[in-house]
């Protein structure tokens, strides 16, 4: 089965949308996202673009702060703080990667947890890794990990003592997404740069998530039959220079029981965590 992100994507937003229309009678207002997006990085502003297009679509309110390159550090604070401060916003998400002059540990422990979307501060990392089940309103999750994990949901994986092997080991994907498997009785194996025959380890693998951002890095002689396969990666294909994940789709997809393609498997899905986790974060500081 080839996993089909963007239509469980819509599936969500249309019903984010159904609830939010009833959120300016019940609580006289809808929720809403600001973005601190410093600087002209392409990529950040093509996705801050899509969460303004999706926030629309699902119902929330999404203000960006857009800061000039050569912001300060200080001024960034300030910002932050203005957010943190601000009664009208529930969560705030600060848009990676920030310029060099600003110091991005400096900024996450800035930021109000309470608002924290994408689960970056350190609050909600010890939140994280304390919970032994995955319980979504109690705070926010980063919103990668939380749509592979709705991913396997979707598509009715049992994850009971499977053994999965997670490729990546980042605080933003990697990790957060082990211990959301293990808290669902995976027995999880995270591999990294240094993993010695990770080819023996994935074959292995009932389910794999990679998380490397290296095109077509797992090939079919990896992998065993069966897999159940989310790939997180977003890479140009060097061959085509077409967006590609880490997995070689074309030559792995038909020996999986699913795998998610990309583009239109994990990414469609990750700015509907990001509204999830504000409208959570809405609720949850009322
Ligand atoms: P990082 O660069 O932070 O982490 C990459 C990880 O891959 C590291 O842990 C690294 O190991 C590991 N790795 C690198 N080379 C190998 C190798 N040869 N064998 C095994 N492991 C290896 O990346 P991110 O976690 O931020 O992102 C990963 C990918 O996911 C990227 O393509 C990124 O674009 C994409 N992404 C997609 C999102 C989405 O919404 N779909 C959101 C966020 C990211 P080590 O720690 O030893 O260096």
């Amino acid at each position: 089965m080839v996993f089909d992100g963007k239509k469980l994507a819509e599936e969500i937003k249309a019903s984010l949308l159904q609830e939010t229309a009833t959120y300016p009678e019940k609580y006289g207002r809808v929720p809403c996202l600001s973005v601190l997006l410093v600087g002209d990085d392409y990529g950040s502003q093509r996705y801050v673009a899509s969460c303004e297009k999706d926030a629309a679509l699902a119902g929330l309110d999404c203000r960006v702060i857009r800061m000039s390159q050569d912001s300060t550090e200080q001024q960034v604070l300030e910002q932050l703080e203005i957010l943190n401060n601000d009664n009208t916003v529930d969560g705030i998400l600060i848009q990676m990667p920030l310029p060099k002059q600003v110091n991005t540990e400096h900024i996450i422990a800035a930021l109000n947890p309470a608002k924290d979307v994408d689960g970056v501060t350190n609050t909600n990392v010890a939140n994280l890794w304390k919970q032994k089940r995955s319980d979504y309103s109690r705070f926010c999750v980063p919103c990668t990990p939380r749509s592979a994990m709705r991913i396997l949901k979707a598509a009715g994986i049992d994850l009971d003592g499977k053994n999965a092997v997670v490729v990546g080991r980042s605080n933003i994907v990697g990790l957060p997404v082990s211990k959301l498997l293990m808290n669902e009785n995976a027995t999880v194996t995270v591999a990294h740069s240094h993993t010695k025959n990770l080819p023996a380890l994935l074959r292995n693998a009932d389910i794999i998530v990679a998380a490397i951002g290296k095109a077509k890095f797992i090939t079919s002689d990896m992998v065993g039959d069966d897999a159940v396969i989310v790939d997180v990666g977003i890479n140009s294909d060097p061959e085509t220079g077409k967006m590609c994940g880490d997995v070689d789709f074309a030559n792995v997809a038909d020996r999986c029981t699913m795998i998610t393609p990309v583009p239109g498997g994990v990414g469609p899905l990750t700015i509907c965590s990001l509204m999830e986790n504000t409208r959570d974060c809405f609720l949850r500081n009322r």
